[in-house]
């Protein structure tokens, strides 16, 4: 099949994957999927189909549990912590240089531009497994002092154990599909857990190619298995008896049908879900950097982001120059397909997000909104929607309530001496949010009433490994990243002994 691409050409590796069947991996084997099924995934730059993937059902989903639970309990639970160490590092390290071929993979997949796949989520998807790697080696339990009065006169010896809590579903999006993987896989396999891994239906590509990788640098076989499929694949997992663990990242409403299918034998959840996340800017904010920083808050992988700065929260004082600023910029962003090194806002992933996007920005119109920058689709071929910032926006119109996945923010002036907390939390959701003054009082103050899981100062989408990550109210359960994932991934044994 001869793929139609602008801009870079394909490298010969991206070609011959694209070339090789693409199977289920479970066991350590590619194999079909047991029904027969396949499906398409596409390029959003051009809708061309890019290759076809196996489609797993529920009998797939048992077959890979039952790989995975052999695994977890065979050689892997032999396999010391230093050795994790040693194969995770190894992964990072292959990450890193493969990073230019699954960048260009994520690209063709996503629509993203491959440069920013390059320089953000492979860089970022390797750092995870090196950060992780450390980690294997520093899980400790903890010696505790007891005093259990109904033998007076015993010596006691109490300690915890921090073990692995067995099999674990992973299941993830389209928005940064292999860094997704990349926020639980390592985490779950450097505390012994064995993973079955479910990427999104429209961007299966680059968790195959990690499992190749992965099986490479030596992993045992089902210690990390990968099942491409639809939502059924998803709610397979999350509702199989034999399944110890589900961590999903996804939308809210698919993150309250996986808390349903849980509950039959109660195994542990982590969600990471939708956000609208505030951008606060006061008008003693350096300004130059607050229009640049909160413009590309919105706009960061064409707003596909869960933590997308897509509620401008502007001090009335500067609302219009600022907005105004904002405007100009995502006026001038430049639209094209990700292999495209001059691109800054790609497709978007597909059709049905193409029309979810436009119809919000049509509803918001509707509503009374103004597009100060934007407001349509852009061009008639690909899946492109204009960068589109809206005022004269209500807090009762869906632009400003609900999560849109699309380079889209609204903006709304506020008054500082009423002050902005209400507004900022003016929402079912507490993702993130970021605060833009150049008061470090003012800051500080306005980031604790925002109840937000990551609050960013004169900044927005600043990760790090090592800083943990995830919601408040519906915008999740648990987090991950830093330490706080090793929680999601072990549990602790108290052991009592009376001497
Ligand atoms: P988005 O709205 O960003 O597409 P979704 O929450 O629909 O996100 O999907 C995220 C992931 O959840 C995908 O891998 C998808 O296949 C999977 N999924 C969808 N529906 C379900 C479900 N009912 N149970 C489990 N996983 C699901």
């Amino acid at each position: 099949m001869t793929i139609e691409t602008t801009g870079t050409a394909l490298l010969p590796s991206v070609r011959s994957f694209l070339e090789r069947p693409k199977q289920l991996f479970i066991g350590g084997d590619w194999v079909d999927a047991a029904g027969g099924e396949r499906f398409e995934t596409m390029d959003p730059a051009t809708g061309q189909v890019l290759t076809t993937v196996a489609r797993a059902r529920a009998a797939d989903v048992d077959r890979a549990v039952r790989a995975a639970r052999k695994a977890f309990e065979g050689e892997w639970s032999l396999w010391t912590a230093a050795q994790r160490q040693r194969l995770l590092f190894r992964i990072g390290e292959m990450i890193y240089d493969h990073a230019d071929e699954l960048a260009q993979l994520e690209a063709l997949d996503n629509g993203k531009p491959a440069t920013v796949a390059r320089a953000v989520d492979m860089v970022w998807t390797a750092e995870l497994f090196e950060y992780y790697a450390g980690w294997a080696t520093k899980i400790e339990g903890r010696t505790i002092p007891v005093s259990v009065p109904w033998a007076p006169g015993a010596q006691w010896h109490a300690y915890t154990l921090r073990e692995p809590v067995g099999v674990c579903g992973a299941i993830i999006p389209w928005n940064f599909p292999l860094l997704m993987a990349a926020f639980k896989v390592p985490a779950a396999l450097a505390c012994g857990n064995t993973v079955i891994l479910k990427p999104a239906e429209q961007t299966p590509l680059t968790a195959l190619r990690l499992a190749e990788l992965m099986a490479e640098a030596g992993l045992p076989a089902g210690v990390f298995n990968v099942l491409t499929g639809y939502g059924d694949t998803g709610a397979a997992l999350a509702a199989h008896d034999d399944v110890d663990k589900i961590a999903f990242t996804g939308s809210t409403e698919v993150g309250k049908l996986i808390v349903d299918s849980a509950k039959g034998n109660l195994k542990k959840v982590s969600l990471e879900l939708g956000g609208k996340s505030p951008q606060v800017v006061y008008a003693d904010a350096d300004l130059e950097s607050a229009i640049s920083g909160t413009a590309s808050g919105f706009l960061f992988n064409h707003g596909q982001t869960c933590t997308a700065g897509t509620r401008l929260l502007i001090e009335d004082r500067i609302f219009d120059e600022f907005t105004q600023g904002v405007a100009e910029i995502a006026r001038n962003s430049k639209i094209g397909p990700g292999l495209d090194p001059a691109t800054e806002i790609g497709p978007l992933v597909s059709d049905e997000q193409l029309k979810t996007v436009t119809g919000y920005i049509e509803q918001g119109l509707a509503d009374g909104a103004t597009a100060l920058a934007g407001g349509r689709r852009h061009g008639d071929r690909g899946f492109y929607v204009e960068p589109t910032l809206l005022v004269d926006v209500h807090s009762s119109f869906s632009v400003y309530r609900e999560e849109i996945f699309g380079p889209v923010a609204v903006a709304t002036p506020f008054n500082a001496d009423r002050g902005v907390g209400a507004a900022a939390n003016d929402t079912p959701y507490g993702l993130a949010a970021s605060v833009w003054t150049r008061d470090i009082g003012k800051a500080h103050r306005t980031a604790r009433q925002i109840k937000a899981g990551t609050v960013w100062v004169n900044c927005h989408n600043a990760f790090d490994a090592a800083l943990p990550f995830g919601g408040y109210k519906q915008s999740g359960w648990g987090r991950e990243l830093g330490a706080g994932a090793i929680d999601l991934y072990t549990q602790t044994k108290s052991i009592n002994v009376c001497l």
